[in-house]
């Protein structure tokens, strides 16, 4: 069963830390998140990840990602990113995701078939909504790397 109560938006000092390393603060306003919530589990347990967005709510795994790290920090980040792409793009975003996600599922295939090491991860990586995501995780982590160095 869905617990409601545990329907958050992210607290305080965690959006204050988002918005200083260059995230969007309109953006980490329309977020909800749900944390360890049964739901919030059970679809990360399916896609194997630590977080994963659904139109505006991320649901995240509590036990593997702390708001407090730069690694939790840049996650929320990305999936901060997924909610924009829902946002600009709706079903289209959906069909086109899920279009990639075969497209590059097929090739996978065939590169094992030839033999051809890829890395974890390699489907998932490929997808253009993915590698947008990654791209402004990476840029969040690196200013707060940054703030962290002084
Ligand atoms: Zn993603």
């Amino acid at each position: 069963m869905i617990n409601d109560k545990l329907i958050n938006t992210l607290p305080a000092d965690v959006v204050t830390r988002l918005s200083l390393a260059g995230v969007d603060i309109g953006l980490i306003q329309q977020a909800k998140i749900q944390v360890n919530t049964n739901l919030s589990k059970l679809i990360t347990k399916i896609f194997g990840s630590a977080a994963t967005t659904f139109g505006y709510t991320i649901y995240a795994d509590g036990s593997s990602i702390s708001f407090y790290s730069i690694y939790g920090l840049g996650l929320i980040a990305h999936e901060l990113i997924h909610i924009d792409q829902w946002k600009q793009e709706g079903l289209f975003y959906l069909i086109k995701y899920i279009g990639e996600f075969l497209k590059y599922g097929l090739i996978s295939i065939i590169k094992r078939i030839k033999r051809e090491n890829l890395p974890p991860h390699w489907v998932h990586d490929q997808i253009s909504y993915e590698k947008q995501a990654i791209a402004h995780e990476e840029n969040v982590q690196k200013a707060l790397r940054r703030a962290l160095n002084g």
